[in-house]
């Protein structure tokens, strides 16, 4: 048996029974890197880490991990895959990786994203693209990306991403696996490298939906650190893992079926419903009259937001500090200037420029505050069919996987690909990907289910239903 294409409960069962240890996981891991990362190139850093075997029996979950290199680690260079971190190493530990710290969680590395978050590829990064175990001249999608291709190609067991527009779900549909963005407020953001703050969140990138909700339970939870965290109970999601979705009344939002979506996403997506339909679930067609408008707003919050958080690169406190050759305005000034200039992409020049545009006086009540209300909008309908359904149901992603390369020259194709994703960002409710089958070339293809603010456990019981009656999660890449 290859340890590391275990899913984390079967391997959290063997170590119970004692017929592994956590220093043979994690060597099979490593193992697996060897082999395949020189193809898929999930990591952008790994770890030196041992098991230290007088505490491994005391830990509760000592499993292999891959973290989004957005996450601050002590001591350890943390990038955002962009050059102007370079050489940053984080002063403390993020909220989520103390919490996986203390769980026993064995951080193997740091996986490759777009550069602070911004893209759906991967192909940002300062550290060049990464691969889809699936079809290596694929994208793994993004931003997150490093971390979705290294859970499918079992080079993590699972791992940590982070969700703004749809960073989580569209890799984890991408590369075939399972990709949960929690509510806002569920997950401390404290240490998180700021992208979007009113739109990002950390969640869970695993092989399965079991792993998803024993994954949550150890990052979840109040904050006092992060003053947008929500003071609620957190629940042991293990026990929303239900087989039963009798009686549950879900919508599928006709806007989410339009020009644009594959039609075998389509056949699948559909081909889900029925599934779930067969279990007793009900479903209705219902209208989310809001939703062409999600890109537009998300791009202006989500670049203003971006343009503010990302002013303190400046070469002064964080990372690279570069002089140009020669004087131009003042010492000080031209070294912000070229400090940027230098350490910054195109991508990320591009959103500072347009939130800029958009937060300067004059533009302010056209874009910004005129995308507040059209936010408002947004969050409204799905507030109206929440009080009638327990939740809504699509795909996750217009298409399969596209070609390194295709949409780098094409911002607003890229920009595309998150139409499905973005809404539940901008209103701060749950949404998860689970693979729901494949394209005629063997590409994966994710089914999306949201649900009402704090509502993880309805996502993990329609969610586990569905993978209990089919096999999808069960196929995997052999790199
Ligand atoms: N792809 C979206 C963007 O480029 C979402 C990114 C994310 O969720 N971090 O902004």
């Amino acid at each position: 048996m290859e340890l590391n294409r275990q899913t984390a409960h079967e391997l959290l069962d063997l170590l119970k029974n004692k017929k592994t240890t956590p220093e043979a996981i994690l060597d099979s891991v490593h193992k697996q890197i060897q082999k395949s990362d020189k193809d898929v190139k999930a990591y952008v850093r790994l770890n030196q880490n041992k098991v230290d075997p007088k505490t491994a029996n005391s830990r509760s979950v000592p499993i292999p991990i891959g973290i989004k290199d957005n996450m601050c680690i002590l001591d350890e260079e943390t990038t955002c895959s962009s050059r102007i971190l370079k050489g940053f190493k984080a002063p403390y530990d993020a909220t989520v990786i103390e919490k996986l710290k203390k769980s026993g969680a064995i951080l193997i590395g740091n996986t490759n994203m777009d550069e602070f978050a911004m893209g759906s590829s991967t192909e940002n990064s300062c550290y060049g693209a990464t691969h889809n175990p699936w079809k290596l001249d694929c994208v793994p999608g993004g931003s997150s990306g490093g971390s979705a291709a290294a859970v499918a190609a079992s080079e993590a067991i699972w791992a940590i991403g982070s969700d703004t527009g749809g960073s989580i779900r569209q890799p984890a549909s991408f590369c075939g696996v399972v990709g949960l963005k929690p509510t806002y407020g569920r997950v401390s953001r404290y240490g998180l490298i700021a992208f979007a703050s009113s739109l990002d969140q950390i969640g869970p990138i695993t092989k399965d939906v079991t792993d998803s909700a024993l994954l949550l339970n150890v990052i979840a939870g109040y904050d006092e650190r992060d003053s947008t965290s929500v003071n609620a109970p957190v629940p042991d999601y293990r026990q929303a893992l239900k087989n039963n979705v009798k009686g549950l009344k879900i919508g599928i939002p006709k806007e989410y079926f339009v020009q644009g979506l594959h039609p075998e996403v389509k056949n699948a997506v559909m081909a889900a419903i029925e599934a779930l339909k067969n279990k007793g679930a009900t479903f209705k067609k219902v209208s989310l009259p809001h939703t062409e408008y999600g890109i537009a707003t998300y791009y202006i919050t989500a670049t203003s937001e971006a343009s503010s958080n990302l002013a303190r690169y400046d070469g002064v406190q964080y990372g690279i500090r570069e002089l140009p050759k020669k004087t131009r305005k003042s010492p000080l000034l031209d070294m912000y200037d070229e400090t940027r200039h230098v350490g910054f992409g195109a991508e990320v020049k591009r959103r500072i420029m347009l939130g800029t545009y958009s937060l300067s006086s004059g533009y302010y009540d056209a874009y910004y505050l005129k995308g507040l209300k059209v936010r408002t909008l947004i969050k409204n309908d799905f507030d109206k069919l929440f009080s009638e359904f327990d939740a809504l149901i699509g795909p996750t992603s217009p298409t399969t996987a596209f070609k390194i390369g295709d949409k780098v020259n094409d911002p607003l194709s890229m920009y595309l690909s998150d139409i499905y994703t973005v809404s539940a960002n901008l209103s701060g409710i749950p949404a998860i990907s689970v693979p729901c089958g494949f394209s005629k070339e063997r590409l994966p293809i994710g089914l999306q289910i949201m649900a009402k603010p704090f509502a993880e456990e309805m996502l993990f019981r329609i969610a586990y239903t569905y993978e209990q009656n089919t096999d999808w999660h069960k196929q995997s890449v052999n790199l």
